[in-house]
């Protein structure tokens, strides 16, 4: 919708108002007064001179509140604020709240919209005080407490983000558990960038009791087993992870892989390799077989093992690892026809989004653990096979 369209939207609106006018000021006279309202001409001539704006403005501000337009003025507020037009939606609402004759519910209302629109102008301070004030009135409260959630996290404020979102659950019957794991993994970072590790993994496992299947909590945790050097355990925990959900399997992958290789576990890393493709049919893996193979078995064992995936399960990365391959046999590097069709491979390769939100649909080309299109979390995922690499 267009400024025109809005205009002619607000017209019939404002006569009405108008005919309010009249009518009241009509009541005026028979006392005495004389009266008329020159705000709508006013109007209609910005109109004429081609001002939509100054047009909107003028229709908005002739539109007195009583207890018949308010649903007219949050109305408005809200159609500015879906608009964009943040600052008149602003200035409806507070013009709203100031007047006196507003029942607690109208008021709350406005006040609800209101902190919206600071919201979308960025003034998260002024929209804060405001659903905290309907959080005590006890109006309004889950909607209320939605808004502080995302006004929290948008400030990475955990710890308020864990108290609003458990308050939710108690006021709201919301079940908000998989976001408070984040929450405390969230923490949990920010305790181990300072060295806390003792407190870092209590934090962890504290995400694991509210969310099982948090499987950021047990990266985490193995990436702390991995640094104090217990190798095994960190092994465990990744393995753990790919049970608790196979989507994040690609995430886990090269460092389970790397941890076999530093322990010199060849066999094993072949044997968990095999399993894998079999119970979670996935690419990654598949191509570090082929590394294993060739390792083992030499070239040719791996370009054929190759060959066989990729007519099973056609992919660009699959293509060029066997092109990688090849160029690598003797006389390979000199073909400079598979050199240049490997270069491009890569550049598509790169310019290809390999997430995408579940909830939303949002492209990235990193891993995000809150999706930044709709702010759910846990809701990107590697795309399927066939589209990426
Ligand atoms: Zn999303």
């Amino acid at each position: 919708m267009d400024v025109h369209d809005l205009v002619w939207l607000l017209l019939p609106v404002a006569a009405a108002s108008g005919w309010w006018a009249a009518r009241r000021s009509a009541r005026r006279r028979a006392s005495g007064q004389n009266e008329y309202n020159p705000v709508y001409f006013r109007g209609l001539n910005h109109l004429l001179n081609e001002e939509p704006d100054k047009a909107i403005d003028v229709f908005v501000e002739m539109l007195e509140v009583d207890s018949d337009t308010v649903e007219t003025h949050l109305a408005l507020g809200n159609l500015f604020r879906r608009r964009g037009e943040v600052e008149r939606a602003i200035r409806i609402h507070q013009n709203l709240i100031a007047r006196p004759a507003l029942t607690s519910e109208q008021r709350a209302q406005a006040l609800l919209e209101l902190g919206q629109d600071y919201m979308r102008a960025g003034l998260y301070d002024r929209a804060e005080n405001l659903f905290k004030e309907l959080r005590q009135s006890r109006m309004h409260v889950p909607q209320a407490l939605r808004n502080l959630l995302l006004i929290y996290q948008q400030e990475r404020d955990w710890a308020a983000c864990l108290e609003t979102a458990g308050e939710l659950q108690r006021q709201a019957g919301e079940d908000r558990s998989v976001e408070k794991a984040h929450y405390y993994c969230e923490l949990a970072g920010a305790a181990e960038r300072q060295g806390q590790h003792k407190q870092a993994r209590s934090l962890l496992r504290k995400a694991l009791s509210e969310d099982p299947r948090c499987v950021r909590a047990t990266h985490l945790l193995a990436r702390q087993a991995a640094a104090r050097g217990d190798t095994e355990g960190a092994l465990r925990l990744l393995c753990d992870s790919i049970e608790q959900n196979p989507d994040y399997l690609p995430e886990v992958l090269d460092e389970i892989v790397s941890a076999y290789r530093s322990q010199g576990q060849q066999e094993r890393l072949r044997g968990f390799l095999r399993d894998t493709v079999a119970r979670h049919p996935n690419q990654g893996a598949e191509l570090h077989l082929v590394d294993v193979l060739r390792e083992t078995e030499g070239d040719a064992a791996a370009i054929d093992y190759l060959n066989q995936y990729i007519a099973r399960t056609p992919s660009l990365l699959g293509l060029m690892r066997l092109l990688e391959l090849q160029c690598n046999t003797p006389g390979g590097e000199n073909d400079s026809l598979l050199q240049q069709v490997r270069g491009q491979l890569r550049l598509l390769l790169q310019e290809r989004a390999a997430y995408q939100c579940g909830k939303c649909g949002f492209e990235a080309k990193t891993l995000h653990w809150q999706c930044p299109s709709c702010h759910a979390w846990g809701t990107l995922k590697r795309r399927p096979l066939r589209e990426t690499k």
